[in-house]
């Protein structure tokens, strides 16, 4: 290999984990913003629960089904922002610990900070290793049969 020719090489791998690094930087600012928003939507679902109590006690009635449908929504939220957490330590290579939110390596076992065992992670490329089993053609066969005289 020349010189030239070797310098291109290097170039083009700087580049691509340049790149790389990029993209994650992109994908890391987008979650928090998303993350953000979430934690937002979740404060302002809050409120609006706290509004519902303040107006249920000057009415002196229950208003379950408006109650119970912000309560859900504040669930869903929840879910939404842990998605969030774990994408974000996807891109990180991190960990959030279930027990006191400590961020720690994903190759760790134990939260360094409480003990509480972490979980293991798991690579999806091996999930899609799995071949698709085949559909059983019976059912085609059978109407085909039953067509035939
Ligand atoms: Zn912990």
């Amino acid at each position: 290999m020349g010189f030239l020719d070797e310098l291109v090489s290097t170039t083009k791998n700087v580049a691509a984990t340049a790149g790389k690094k990029t993209d994650e930087a992109v994908k890391l600012s987008k979650l928090k913003m998303k993350k953000a928003q979430t934690n937002s939507d979740i404060k302002g679902k809050y409120e609006k629960l706290g509004e519902l109590v303040y107006e249920m006690a000057k009415a002196g009635e229950k208003d379950n089904d408006n109650f119970d449908a912000v309560v859900a929504e504040i669930d869903a939220l929840t879910e939404t922002l842990e998605d969030i957490e774990r994408q974000i330590d996807e891109v990180n290579g991190t960990l959030t610990c279930v027990n006191c939110g400590a961020k720690t390596k994903n190759d760790n076992s134990y939260c360094p900070k409480c003990g509480t065992k972490l979980p293991v992670i798991e690579t999806v490329k091996e999930e899609d290793a799995v071949a698709e089993e085949a559909a059983p053609a019976e059912e085609k066969a059978e109407t085909e049969a039953k067509t035939e005289e």
